[in-house]
């Protein structure tokens, strides 16, 4: 756990510029479908393989539909569960006008196995 706090690959750093959605100013939770636009909370589900240095987010859910611990660990992956406010803004300074998380709390973890 500790090692997961130092780590370099820090996944509020990560997820703080991690776009969120594929549509712009919205995205959906992945259970029940609402949108989900800046100033929503959304929890999301992130992995790591531990071969990889690269982050994604497989799931982003509601407030309503979120869950408290990661479910369905993932073989060989390190995974966080991790709650923020959605905001739009340019993650990285990359892509424009996407939906990013602020204030993140990490709810859960599982290391690789
Ligand atoms: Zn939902």
């Amino acid at each position: 756990m500790l090692g997961f706090f130092i780590s370099t690959l820090d996944p509020v750093r990560i997820l703080e510029g991690y776009p969120i959605g594929a549509n712009g100013d919205r995205a959906f939770c992945s259970a029940c479908r609402r949108e989900l636009r800046a100033g929503h909370v959304a929890t999301v589900t992130a992995y790591r393989f531990v071969e990889t240095n690269q982050w994604d987010v497989s799931e982003v859910r509601c407030s309503i539909c979120a869950p408290t611990h990661i479910e369905d660990p993932t073989p060989g992956a390190v995974e966080v569960l991790a709650s923020g406010a959605l905001k739009m803004g340019q993650p990285f300074g990359g892509e424009s006008g996407r939906l990013h998380l602020t204030n993140i709390d990490i709810i859960g973890f599982e290391d690789a196995e």
